[in-house]
Parts: structure tokens; sequence; C-alpha cells
């Protein structure tokens, strides 16, 4: 366990770093192997004082199972998530600017670039307004990905929820989704933008997916 809050830890330390965070908001979590609970970053706490003891281990209703520190606020989220998605073993949460600002606007990102294609297979789709707190957000979440390929989901006036396989998987997808969502952005104030046709996404998901990189 102290293994997997080490790393949890320092994982947390890519969202400021790719500038997804402002203050203490944002919070990873992990699944914890073979066993009915989470770990995620303690409520409140400022990224540069991020510790292995600054991750608490949860049950997958989000109360701490160990330790004195209250967990994230957003706790009962992820835990839905873990319990609604059993694939699912990384969840990462921010307010990244660009694509919040698509969440404000209540549109999802369209799919015109390739990069989108590779990544999320489609539209990053709009989930809807849940106050923070209790388990709303987590059904919200896990009902709008199990309709659509995205990792990530652009939860209304609020901000980014993403999902992995890991919870690096998870925060790749958060950092992706700014990116893609400020790119697009972009391309509209130049002008109008045109989806890619399906048979492309297909294609291009599918190398990125099965072929790119590294096996
Ligand atoms: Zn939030």
């Amino acid at each position: 366990m102290d293994e997997l809050r080490q790393a949890l830890a320092g994982l947390h330390l890519e969202l400021p770093r790719y500038g997804l965070v402002a203050w203490t908001s944002g919070n990873i979590s992990a699944r914890v192997p073979g066993e009915e609970l989470m770990a995620i970053k303690a409520s409140g706490v400022p990224y540069d004082e991020l510790s292995a003891d600054a991750i608490v281990v949860c049950d997958l209703h989000g109360h701490a199972v160990e330790g004195t520190l209250a967990p994230s606020s957003d706790a009962a989220t992820h835990g839905y998530v873990y319990r609604a998605m059993p694939e699912v073993g990384g969840v990462a949460h921010t307010h990244s600017p660009y694509a919040t600002a698509w969440a404000i606007h209540g549109e999802p990102i369209p799919c015109v670039m390739t990069a989108m294609a590779d990544e999320f297979g489609g539209e990053i789709p709009i989930g809807p307004f849940a106050l923070i707190g209790d388990e709303e957000i987590g059904r919200g979440i896990a009902e709008t990905l199990e309709q659509h390929r995205s990792p990530a989901v652009l939860m209304r006036a609020h901000g980014v929820f993403t999902i992995g396989a890991t919870a690096r998987d998870a925060i790749k997808a958060a950092v992706m989704c700014e990116d893609v969502a400020r790119t697009v952005h972009l391309a509209r104030a130049l002008g109008d933008v045109v989806p890619l046709d399906p048979e492309s996404i297909e294609a291009l998901h599918d190398r990125y997916q099965n072929v790119y990189g590294q096996r």
C-alpha cells in the first residue's frame, strides 16, 4: 500500500506540471488491485506539500479506512466510478481552463483532428450538471462514458473527469483533453470546423490503440 501511495503522490505532480490545476484543485485516484479500495489525494493539500502521507486509502463509497486525513471532496465520485466501471483502474479530475470552458458552454468537443480520433475515438462528451460531494457526479460520469469511447467527460459547469486502466492513463487523458480543447477552440476562432468522417475516425483510433508506439 505504501508503494501505491508513493506512486500516486508522484503522479499528482503531473497536474501542475501540465498547467491543469490551480491552488489545491484537482485530484487523482487509483484502484487498489484486488481490493474494494482506492487511494486518493487528501482534501485541500497544496501540490508542493503532497507526499505519500497525503494520499488517503478509502472504500469505494469514499470513506477513509486508515489515517486521520479527510479524503478529497470528490472521493465519493471516484468511488462510484470504480464500482460502476470494473475495468477502470485510475480516475483523474481537473478544472483545466480550455476543457472547462467547453464544459461551461455545454457543448461536446467535436472530433475534428486526428489526435482526437487517436486518443478519444470520437467527440469528448458533456455530462450532466450535479452538485459536488455525493454520488450524483459519479453516476453522471459513468452513464456518459458508457455511451462513448472517450476516456474523458466534460461535466457541465464543473470540469474534466478522465478514466484509464491505470492512474497514469487517466492523467494522460486529462492532459490530452486540455490539449485538444485548446486547439479546437483556436480552430473555431478561425472559422467553421468540420468533424472527421466516421470511417477515418475508426481507422485512426484502431491504428493508435493497436499499432502506434513501442510494443
Ligand atoms: Zn471539481
